[in-house]
């Protein structure tokens, strides 16, 4: 799909926390979802974030832009 590196699992955890002060960017959220789509662990932990990740899911059925990759 695209050639960025996976993120960790570290990462996605602090995306999580990140994503209650902040609104994530259009890259984070997908490598975010990305990651937990594919992670036993973290889907294990999204049971335990329940609420942070329902609003994850939010923002992605709210402004997904496919190809609008913003070149940073
Ligand atoms: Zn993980």
């Amino acid at each position: 799909m695209t050639n960025r590196e996976p993120i960790t699992c570290q990462d996605t955890t602090w995306l999580v926390s990140d994503s209650c002060e902040r609104e994530l960017t259009a890259e984070e959220k997908a490598d975010l979802h990305g990651h937990i789509a594919t992670c036993e662990l973290c889907q294990g932990a999204s049971k335990q974030f329940d609420v942070l990740f329902q609003q994850i899911r939010l923002f992605f059925s709210k402004d997904i832009q496919p190809g609008g990759d913003a070149s940073e």
